[in-house]
């Protein structure tokens, strides 16, 4: 493999005048930060993102001036807040390329999203025998729903299976499909290996087969532009916090002749048109799927993080996370000793290792006391680990702000590992 010099001149001229990594970095107060006397390497943004200044100013800005309930009052705050709060809704339905804001519900993570197709589509439409496929790569969100479903209905989970290098089999998916199979489940991108799915492959062929698709686009979203329209699947989950913004905000886009399909998830107010005792009217999507008092200010903060992402470009970011993550394997091959566990071709910046001979909890302990803040674990995938026959690994986690010098610090803390470790 050829040595990369400097990658923070990403690939095209284009992205190195858009994308000065350096000046990225000063939007990030937390990352000025220093750790046991050392500058802080946040490598685990696959956990949650670090936030910018203007998220932070936006929610600040919210609870100042003008925070209010939405949709409810007859006040001017109120009126300010909720215009506030529905514009975000249109600015995310233009940042995924949704036809209209009405195919945006707010949820409080993509946890809840999946949850919700889970507890209304699924129980509206699945009977005993219907078949849902997942992938051996899915995070525990993607998999405990199903099989909720599964106790209570009777529906049976097929499992779309990985090879060694955690490359999703196209072919054996494929064999899967069948007249029961009424929805795929499936994540876009591994939050452990990195494997980017071809989803809109799974889609066609998953449409082709007569079942809807669920997009869990989690780490996705964060690493490259998402258009559902082009993917034309029928629902697609994110989560606030891991783009920059809040935590507790989280998105549902779905299909509009779908959502309107679909019964009220949880009951409240908001989402009713009329309440008697003799009956309540539930109003029409998004709006029926969103009960209570919505997350106000963390929905404002998502809006703030998707205008500053999309004011870098989500190609710039893809771009330059492709030249980090091209970068950190052949460094880690030149050291030897840590094996990759994800080789598959198409990959977002994630980096799951296992340093050979040093359990990874170990390891992710002398990379915290030399700055390097990894996640250890089995990241939420516990099927994934058995199938890959590790206990858990360290995982790297690029973001748009990390950079080589965060890549030479992981080097050398791995260094220092094997040192005391091995
Ligand atoms: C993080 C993650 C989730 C869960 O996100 P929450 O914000 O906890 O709901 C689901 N799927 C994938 C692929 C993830 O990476």
């Amino acid at each position: 493999m050829n040595k990369v010099v400097s990658i923070d001149a990403a690939p095209g001229s284009n992205s190195l005048a858009a994308f000065d990594v350096e000046r990225v970095r000063r939007d990030f107060p937390i990352l000025k930060q220093k750790v046991y006397g050392k500058s802080l390497v946040f490598l685990d943004s696959g956990a949650s993102a670090q936030k910018p200044q203007v998220v932070i100013d936006a929610v600040r800005e919210c609870y100042e001036t003008y925070y209010s309930n939405v949709h409810r009052g007859a006040h001017f705050l109120s009126q300010r807040c909720t215009d506030a709060y529905e514009a975000v809704r249109a600015d995310i339905a233009g940042f995924i390329n949704a036809p209209s804001e009405n195919n945006v519900v707010i949820t409080s993570s993509v946890t809840e999203s999946i949850n919700l197709v889970a507890q209304t589509w699924g129980r509206k439409f699945l009977k005993a025998g219907d078949e849902v496929i997942v992938s051996e790569m899915e995070h525990h969100a993607n998999i405990v729903p199903w099989q909720l479903l599964e106790t209570e209905i009777g529906i049976t989970i097929k499992v779309a299976p990985i090879d060694e290098n955690g490359e999703f089999l196209l072919d054996s998916f494929k064999q899967l499909l069948s007249p029961k199979t009424k929805l795929v489940a499936i994540t876009e991108v591994s939050n452990v290996l990195g494997t980017i799915v071809p989803v809109k492959e799974v889609i066609r062929l998953a449409h082709a087969a007569g079942a809807l698709v669920l997009i869990d686009g989690a780490q996705g979203i964060v690493h490259h532009g998402v258009d559902v329209q082009d993917l034309d699947c029928d629902f697609y989950g994110f989560t606030g916090h891991k783009l920059y913004g809040p935590s507790g905000v989280g998105v549902l886009y779905g299909k509009a002749e779908v959502l309107s399909a679909m019964p009220p998830y949880q009951g409240g107010g908001d989402m009713i048109e009329k309440v008697s005792f003799s009956g309540t009217t539930f109003k029409e999507p998004p709006h029926r799927f969103e009960a209570g008092t919505p997350p106000i200010a963390q929905v404002i903060g998502l809006g703030a993080a998707i205008r500053y992402v999309s004011g870098l470009g989500m190609d710039n970011i893809a771009a330059h996370e492709q030249g980090l993550l091209a970068y950190a394997n052949s460094r880690i091959e030149d050291l030897g000793g840590v094996r990759i566990v994800g080789q598959a071709h198409d990959k977002a910046a994630i980096i799951s290792f296992l340093l050979d001979g040093a359990h990874p909890f170990d390891v992710a302990a002398v990379l915290d006391r030399q700055g390097v803040a990894t996640r250890v674990g089995h990241h939420c995938a516990e099927p994934l680990m058995d199938r890959l026959g590790v206990v858990g690994t360290v995982r790297a986690s690029f973001g748009l702000y990390n950079t080589s010098d965060d890549v030479d610090r992981l080097i050398a803390a791995l260094g220092k590992a094997k040192d005391l470790l091995l």
